[in-house]
């Protein structure tokens, strides 16, 4: 796993440096719509702290944030009237066709773009 690039795309839109166009934000996660939507509901999960991956997250993250981070995506999945029917997908290292290296879920639901 490489380790945490402070730099990353994710990060600095945690940090408010890049826009994103946001759907929800607490104490656990900041979700925004994916910039190139797959469907017509395309958005992105990330956690508020520094985690590369889902292994990352699942092994260094306290129980408080795993908990508020799956939490926050059922709700956001709700919130974007997908509750019915939709996907969760993460991509983990390079070859899981990884990216982005701040660990991030994609809801996908509705309509494929
Ligand atoms: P992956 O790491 O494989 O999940 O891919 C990263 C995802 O982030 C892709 O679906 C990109 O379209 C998306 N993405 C990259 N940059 C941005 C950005 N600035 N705002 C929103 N989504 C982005």
């Amino acid at each position: 796993m490489p380790a945490y690039d402070r730099n990353n795309i994710f990060a600095r839109i945690l940090r408010g440096e890049l826009p994103s166009k946001k759907v929800y934000e607490d104490e656990f996660v900041l979700a925004f719509h994916d910039i190139y939507p797959k469907a017509s509901v395309h958005v992105l999960v990330i956690p508020k702290g520094e985690y590369v991956s889902i292994t990352d997250f699942s092994t260094s993250a306290p129980p408080d944030m795993i908990a508020g981070f799956w939490r926050a995506v059922v709700k956001i999945a709700k919130d974007l009237g997908v509750e019915d029917g939709y996907r969760i997908a993460s991509h983990v290292g390079a070859k899981g066709g990884q990216i982005v290296f701040h660990f991030h879920v994609h809801i996908i639901g509705g309509n494929r773009t």
